[in-house]
């Protein structure tokens, strides 16, 4: 109620509030109710191996249905659920619903499959969050060595002693680490290696322009020996041509992921991939 009051006197003293701020603010209240609601989703996109050419993971990636502002991007919520701290139970939905998903999947007696979900730094960094994976995976049964969690090198960095104790009282519970958006943080090269993660993630960012830039192409070959020199998986996110993927095979990238493949699906249709 003060909140509210304050918030209008705000409006009445500030003429200047902008049109920006003010959808902001619509933004966060509709967000507030948007778990309750019902109108989250996910939306799983596929990740192919090359060498087998088969689906070996999904990505969950978080939808906001809004009746009246359609589809939001996860680009334009996502930042603002992290602010308001709105990503605590959001993210916890996020992770139960995926391994709800995955579990329907092992029901359905398909092949091995990798959930991937993301996580953002207020989560991770929140002090129940290792409880809440482990009380996840119990919950829904979820086998650890299936589930990976995503991180980012700029969330890892904000403390990374702390960091690190808390990306390992994640690998014992058995889950796996992936390194996402690779390239586009503060990447240093001495705590890459003391990260115990399995996957790099590279950047959409530097697979745009690999048939066509050497210095893109060099930059990813780059990427990729890295990753394996230690011992990563590496996948290349944003595979969106043919041409894309015939440089990726020929700088042995293990895992690929794009739009040339499929866009993210609706749970249903994810499961009627062949
Ligand atoms: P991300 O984790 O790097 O996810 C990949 C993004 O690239 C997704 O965007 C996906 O739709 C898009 N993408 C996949 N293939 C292609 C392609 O070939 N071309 C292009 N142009 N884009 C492609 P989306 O779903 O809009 O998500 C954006 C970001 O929002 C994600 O980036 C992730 O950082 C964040 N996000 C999404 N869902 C969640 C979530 O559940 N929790 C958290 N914390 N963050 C999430
Ligand atoms: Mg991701
Ligand atoms: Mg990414
Ligand atoms: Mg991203």
């Amino acid at each position: 109620r003060a909140k509210e009051d304050g918030r209008n006197s705000y409006q009445l003293y500030q003429p200047a509030m902008n049109a920006r701020s003010l959808e902001h603010l619509a933004l966060e209240t509709a967000l507030h109710g948007a778990l309750k609601r019902d109108e989250l989703l996910l939306h799983f996109q596929p990740l192919i191996d090359l060498e087998t050419g088969t689906v070996v993971a999904a990505e969950a990636l978080l939808r906001w249905c809004h009746p009246e502002l359609d589809l939001v991007s996860p680009a334009d919520f996502i930042p603002l659920a992290e602010e308001t701290g709105l990503i605590v139970p959001i993210g916890e939905w996020v992770l139960r619903n995926a391994c709800e998903h995955h579990r329907a999947w092992r029901e359905a007696g398909r092949g091995e499959l990798r959930m991937m979900v993301n996580i953002s730094a207020r989560q991770f960094r929140d002090d129940a969050f290792v409880d809440v994976v482990d009380r996840v995976l119990q919950e829904t049964g979820m086998p650890p060595a299936l589930l990976t969690l995503e991180v980012t090198e700029t969330m890892l960095m904000d403390d990374v002693d702390s960091s690190i104790v808390r990306m390992h009282r994640l690998r014992a519970l058995g889950v796996n680490l992936a390194l996402d958006d690779f390239g586009t943080g503060y990447s240093s090269l001495a705590y890459l290696k003391r990260f115990p993660i399995e996957e790099l993630k590279i950047d959409r960012l530097f697979v745009r322009g690999i048939d066509r830039n050497t210095r893109d192409a060099a930059l990813v070959a780059a990427i990729i020996s890295l990753g394996h020199s230690l011992g990563l998986r590496v996948v290349a996110e944003g595979v969106e041509s043919e041409d894309h993927l015939k440089v990726l095979r020929e700088q042995g990238c293990d895992v690929a992921q794009g739009f040339h493949f499929s866009v993210p699906l609706a749970w249903p249709a994810f499961m009627a991939l062949g």
